[in-house]
């Protein structure tokens, strides 16, 4: 199991346990916990009934880390709004805030970049800088909750990065954000979106079994999906699927499989017909994303009406699909494209 010694990393018993080690009481444990997770402090020095004396002591060995905004970006056209935020080391990393009518939805990142590699995806361009910890990801959601008075209800962890290749952290977060004691959002107004690590779908089935799991498919058979995500060299569309279907038994739960079309590569009639075949019989939701372009690549969105027909034809075959509403269109374009925009512009991370 892994570690972190940051203060908004650590579990009630973790900070138990450090408070006792520098000579201080366990209550206190109790009282920090609360400021940090559900009144959101965003220092410590907010923390008013806690002593200095106490503080210093246990800062001594366990940061305050967290997420600063360093840039807002607003969509005039439906109040979409994207988040730049640095980390204590320079690191940049970006999420974004989304208004439904079942609530508002934070979407975070998981990693400051990413290595995975997937072709059409700017976030991976500048490969992995490190991991988040579990404070980094939660933080993004106190620190949008604060600055916007709006209330997060869903978290979706599909911003930059890999969750599932920053497993313990991811787990933590969920345990800490999911619990009583912190913001109490509940596993079922939680979706994970990973690119297909598979041994990770079978752990988190037996871990988080109410979560809802979206799988980045983008393509009907391993050819296809090898020239798209380098992950699908290293497992199969069978033991993916394979492993999709374990995580729909154990967990009772429809799973999510995320489907970007770009145009004359995945997105014709035959690729829409092996796809039916793929899911035939399993509890599952499509999701078609038209591909949103970056400049360092030379994927074309599919046309709209390409779009329509590739959607119509799974619905004849009575699989439930959705085209994504494309959200904040006018603020930036694909997954971490602010990120990289704001390192071309000259900024760290
Ligand atoms: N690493 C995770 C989560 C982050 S990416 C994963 O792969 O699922 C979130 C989703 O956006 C994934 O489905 C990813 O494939 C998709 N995506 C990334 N870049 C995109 C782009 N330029 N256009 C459309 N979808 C994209």
């Amino acid at each position: 199991m892994a570690e972190w010694i940051d203060i908004r990393s650590m579990n009630m018993e973790e900070l138990t346990d450090a408070l006792v080690e520098v000579g201080e009481k366990k209550f206190r444990a109790k009282q920090i916990y609360g400021w940090v997770h559900q009144k959101l402090v965003r220092s410590p020095e907010e923390m008013k009934n806690v002593p200095k004396s106490c503080l210093d002591k246990l800062l001594k060995d366990h940061p305050f880390y967290g997420v600063n905004e360093v840039e807002r970006h607003v969509s005039k056209i439906d109040g979409t709004m994207k988040f730049l935020f640095s980390l204590h080391d320079g690191n940049i990393v970006e999420s974004v805030l989304m208004k439904y009518k079942h609530g508002n939805s934070v979407c975070i990142s998981s990693q400051a970049g990413c290595r995975m590699g997937c072709r059409f995806c700017a976030s991976t361009l500048l490969g992995l800088s490190r991991n988040l910890y579990p404070s980094e990801m939660l933080d993004q959601i106190y620190a949008i909750q604060k600055a916007t008075g709006e209330r997060v209800s869903h978290i979706v962890v599909m911003g930059t990065g890999e969750p599932f290749d920053n497993f313990e952290a991811l787990c933590r977060m969920i345990e800490m954000i999911s619990a009583p004691e912190g913001l109490n959002i509940g596993h079922r107004n939680i979706t994970v979106s990973t690119c297909g690590i598979v041994p990770k779908i079978y752990e988190f089935a037996d871990r988080n079994p109410q979560i809802t799991l979206a799988i980045s498919l983008h393509a009907p058979n391993d050819e296809m999906r090898r020239n798209l995500m380098p992950i699908a060299n290293r497992y199969s569309m069978e033991e993916l699927m394979k492993a999709a279907r374990y995580y729909v038994d154990q967990t009772r739960r429809r799973i999510t499989f995320e489907y970007s079309l770009v145009k004359g590569v995945n997105d014709r009639k035959e690729d829409a017909a092996q796809l039916t075949e793929l899911v035939r019989g399993l509890n599952c939701h499509i999701n078609l994303i038209p591909v949103n372009p970056i400049k360092e690549r030379d994927f074309v969105q599919s046309d709209q009406n390409n779009v329509t027909a590739f959607k119509h034809m799974l619905e004849r075959q009575h699989i439930q699909v959705t085209v994504r509403r494309e959200m904040g269109r006018d603020i930036s374009a694909a997954c971490g494209q602010l990120r990289k925009g704001y390192k071309e512009r000259g900024g760290n991370g």
